[in-house]
């Protein structure tokens, strides 16, 4: 397995009190494989990726009983070993470009920079691989987009060269969080293109955040749907996609537009009412109770553990346990 995280928990400061923003999940992701993050804002995911990169926020705490790349302990490492780690063999594309590269240094700068920190090369290997890898991601003119400055090209430019700079140095994980939220559906497209195709020729494992599940159908192996911190459900995506078991999963697949078939004017688009709740203790609740239709009294006093569904996924509902303990009864009698 290329990434390995088990109960993975995350606390950040907030006004005097701790805010546990990821609250005990399990990830795996193989050579190849693209495991697709899903959820509304304040779920938890990017926070899940910074603390795989070892990235988090000054006053962060994380704690895990596993959290290994490969065969390296990243929970073990120095911050001069993470840094040596980050860029060469996981890297992380964000999803402002505008903010993740430096507007005082050309693209060429910052690309070489990359390559040169982590492989030792030469200014003229470091512009010719620049070359290369900007080629790659579909960029014409390389060498004069590697004398130009940030704010010299549009935002698909842009997030073309983030992609390029995460590639430089052919990382075994790439994390992807959000990369194409700000961009055109036609740039949109490109860009995942590249990204699985990149993959392809590589074995990359990566891990992709995204709200959009028009995306997930695109370029996911796995889904991982969180809420509030937690993975509420997680499968493969055909089985999550086509028959989703939470009822979080199935509100966020229910809001999705469906232009087909729907009389202009008539058609009310589904939603999920209410906000992602903060938690700052553990509780003992169903994160997801203040919001789900379909509320038991027994959501209220337990959280649902993450077990397999008689569907196949894996989910943390009790709905699922009443509906197998159902299921048992009914074969009995
Ligand atoms: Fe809804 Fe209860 Fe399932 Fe939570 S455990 S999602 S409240 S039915």
């Amino acid at each position: 397995m290329l990434l390995h995280i088990r109960d993975l928990k995350v606390t950040l400061p907030d006004q005097g009190e701790r805010l546990h923003a990821v609250r005990g999940i399990d990830i795996d992701v193989d050579e190849g494989e693209t495991l697709c993050l899903v959820g509304e804002s304040g779920c938890g995911k990017s926070i899940t990726a910074l603390s795989i990169m070892r990235l988090l926020p000054r006053g962060a705490k994380l704690a895990s009983s596993e959290l290994r790349f490969g065969d390296t302990d990243l929970s073990a490492l120095s911050e001069s070993r993470l840094s040596a780690l980050r860029g060469r063999q996981m890297s992380m594309i964000f999803q402002e470009p505008m903010t993740a590269l430096n507007p005082v240094f050309t693209i060429g700068d910052q690309l070489r920079a990359v390559y040169r920190r982590h492989t030792g090369a030469g200014k003229r290997e470091a512009q010719d691989r620049a070359i290369a890898v900007l080629e790659s991601v579909g960029l014409t003119n390389a060498a004069l987009r590697l004398r130009q400055y940030p704010h010299q090209l549009s935002g698909g430019l842009r997030q073309r060269v983030l992609i390029a700079m995460a590639l430089m140095c052919e990382p075994r994980m790439l994390i992807c969080d959000e990369p194409t939220t700000a961009l055109d559906v036609t740039t949109q497209a490109q860009i995942l293109r590249i990204l699985k195709q990149a993959q392809e020729e590589r074995r990359m494992g990566m891990i992709f955040i995204t709200h959009d599940l028009g995306v997930v159908a695109r370029i996911a192996d796995r889904v991982a749907v969180m809420y509030a911190g937690r993975i509420v459900e997680h499968g493969a995506r055909q089985a999550v996609l086509r028959n989703p078991a939470h009822p979080y999963t199935k509100g966020l697949i229910a809001s999705v537009p469906k232009p087909q078939g729907a009389q202009p004017g008539t058609a009310r688009l589904a939603s999920i009412p209410g906000n992602v709740p903060a938690f700052h203790s553990e509780d003992a609740r169903c994160p997801f109770l203040s919001r789900c239709p379909r509320r038991m009294d027994v959501c209220a006093v337990e959280p649902p553990p993450l077990k397999v569904a008689p569907s196949g996924q894996h989910v943390a509902c009790h709905l699922q346990f009443e509906a197998k303990e159902a299921a048992i009864h009914d074969t009995a009698s």
